[in-house]
């Protein structure tokens, strides 16, 4: 690895290191908190920690994926959705958080 590349990966890990602080900081506001959390996981995925798959991980479609947190204490643990499974995966955990 070059020098210059490998600084850029440190500072990026850097970066991440303290998103997955915030993200964890009971103290912090949610919005704050979920903000860093989906910080984090765009960090993971530039560095190679998390690995996008190239379909939907329910439908199997390619084309536009998201990230979806099922618990954004966990920012690194995220299931690649395209745009209509994540909504329903949100409308999951909304009602599994309201029960
Ligand atoms: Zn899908």
């Amino acid at each position: 690895m070059r020098k210059g590349r490998r600084n850029r990966y440190r500072a990026l890990l850097t970066r991440l290191q303290r998103h997955l602080e915030i993200s964890l900081d009971s103290l912090k506001p949610r919005r704050i908190r979920t903000r860093s959390a989906r910080y984090a996981a765009a960090l993971g995925e530039r560095l190679g920690l998390i690995a996008r798959p190239k379909v939907c991980a329910w439908c199997r479609r390619h084309g536009r994926l998201e990230r979806h947190h099922w618990d954004y204490n966990e920012p690194l643990n995220v299931t690649y959705l395209c745009v209509e499974c994540h909504n329903l995966a949100d409308a999951m955990v909304l009602r599994a958080a309201s029960a």
